[in-house]
Formats: structure tokens, C-alpha cells, sequence
């Protein structure tokens, strides 16, 4: 059974009740022995910090989500300590969401330039959150020389792909693969190269077939690879085996 990893999830927050332990050792249990776990704001991060701590198979990143950017520079200021704890491997997930506007596009832009700086500083990769801002995304991540990442809960068209790809950022697909019927976005699955290609699950949201409606949790990443390989004519062994190396080398863990 081919190693995966999940580079992205929630199963640390405590927003959420659910039985994490359980599925920590499911995850562990389906061959899924990586995950991230993903914090958004300076609170939620230093609980995906704690709970890194106790699992061997979890390592964090710490940010302020572009809904929460509102908590302006009081918020941002809390991140930096963060970064020297064991197991933090990533900032983000920070950009843009022109869709769900939780907080002003002003707030959001000023939140994205100060994580990418704090990448930047600290050698660190970065987890990026873009939906329906890629006009403004893409010229302030050129801003940023050095700035390297993944997309994550990548959906868009061709064009962004090789946007991506021409900058060095990698893709982070999980169960939309599984359930879009956008067919531009599926053709998009089908060609972006196993290089830049990532897994995740961002658990407990976005569950993929035939688990829809259910809490989604990290062994469901799965599902999306193998539903991916069957997409790409690919086999599993060799979408798990790109993905995971890729995340091993982005992240170091
Ligand atoms: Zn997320």
C-alpha cells in the first residue's frame, strides 16, 4: 500500500467536535503517516502546534486566514514567536478569497504581504489560500523574490496551472477532484505535471465521494489519490509516490 500524505487539515481545531485521536490512527492505520496540520489564526495555530507535539505523524503551520485578516497587525504580530516551536514546517494558508469576503480586500492584501515577508525571513514555504483573486495574487507574490509554496485547494483553469507552475508553486488537490463537474477544472486535474503535484484533504471540510455529507478526516486522502490516478490513466503507486515526495521535499518533513 503506497505511503501518502496529507498536507493540509483542520483535525487540530478546537472549533470542532470530533474524536481527533481517532482519526489521527485511522489516518496512520490507511497508510496516510504525514499530515499538516493547518492553524488560522495565532490561537488555532498553537493548538496545530500542541497537537504536532504529541503525534508523530503531524507537523504544523501557523497563519492568519484571509477571513480572519481583519485581526489586523495585533494578530499578525503573534505569528513570528510561533515560528521557532517544534514542528512548525509552513505559514499559511494566506491570500486572498474575493468569494467568502470575511474581511476587506484591503485587510486581506496587507495579511498576505506580511506572511509572505515572514516566509521569505524565515525560509519557510508557504500554504496559500487564493479563490476568485488570482488578478490580484499573482503580482504581489512576484513582489515576494524567493517566495516558494503550493496553491492550496487548487480548482482553477489551465491558464492559473501554468501561472503556478511557470513560478514553481505546487497544486494541492483533495475530494473537489472527486465531486467537480466543471469540466475545465477537470482537464486542468488531468495535466498538471507530477511535480507540482500535492494531496490533502482539508478535513474536516470538502469530503469526497461517496463520503458526501460526512465529517470528512485525513485517511479520506485516499480516495482522492486513487480517484485521481484512475482520472489521469496513472497508477495510485505513482500519484503517492510524486505527491509524497513532493511534500517531503517542499515542507522537510
Ligand atoms: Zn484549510
Amino acid at each position: 500500500m503506497p505511503k501518502l500524505i496529507d498536507t493540509h487539515c483542520h483535525i487540530h481545531s478546537k472549533e470542532y467536535d470530533f474524536e481527533r485521536e481517532i482519526f489521527y490512527k485511522n489516518a496512520i492505520k490507511a497508510g496516510v503517516t504525514k499530515m499538516i496540520c493547518v492553524g488560522i489564526n495565532p490561537e488555532d495555530s498553537q493548538d496545530a502546534i500542541d497537537f504536532a507535539g504529541k503525534h508523530e505523524g503531524a507537523w504544523a503551520s501557523v497563519s492568519l486566514i484571509p477571513h480572519e485578516a481583519k485581526k489586523g497587525q495585533k494578530a499578525l504580530a503573534k505569528l513570528e514567536p510561533l515560528l521557532d516551536m517544534p514542528k512548525v514546517v509552513a505559514i499559511g494558508e494566506c491570500g486572498l478569497d474575493y468569494c467568502y469576503m470575511g474581511s476587506s480586500r484591503i485587510s486581506q492584501i496587507e495579511a498576505l504581504h506580511f506572511q509572505l515577508d515572514l516566509a521569505i525571513k524565515h525560509n519557510l514555504p508557504l500554504i496559500f489560500h487564493v479563490r476568485d483573486a488570482y488578478d490580484d495574487f499573482w503580482p504581489i507574490f512576484d513582489e515576494h523574490k524567493g517566495a516558494k509554496g503550493v496553491l492550496h485547494s487548487f480548482a482553477g483553469d489551465q491558464k492559473t496551472m501554468q501561472k503556478a507552475v511557470g513560478r514553481g508553486l505546487f497544486m494541492g488537490l483533495n475530494g473537489i477532484v472527486t465531486f467537480s463537474k466543471n469540466q475545465q477544472q477537470i482537464n486542468t486535474f488531468k495535466n498538471i505535471p507530477l511535480d507540482y503535484l500535492l494531496l490533502e484533504t482539508d478535513a474536516p471540510y470538502l469530503t469526497p465521494k461517496p463520503f458526501r455529507g460526512k465529517v470528512n478526516e485525513p485517511m479520506h486522502v485516499r480516495l482522492v489519490a486513487k480517484f485521481l490516478a484512475d482520472l489521469r490513466q496513472e497508477s495510485l503507486e505513482l500519484v503517492a509516490k510524486n505527491s509524497s515526495s513532493n511534500a517531503c521535499k517542499l515542507f522537510k518533513i
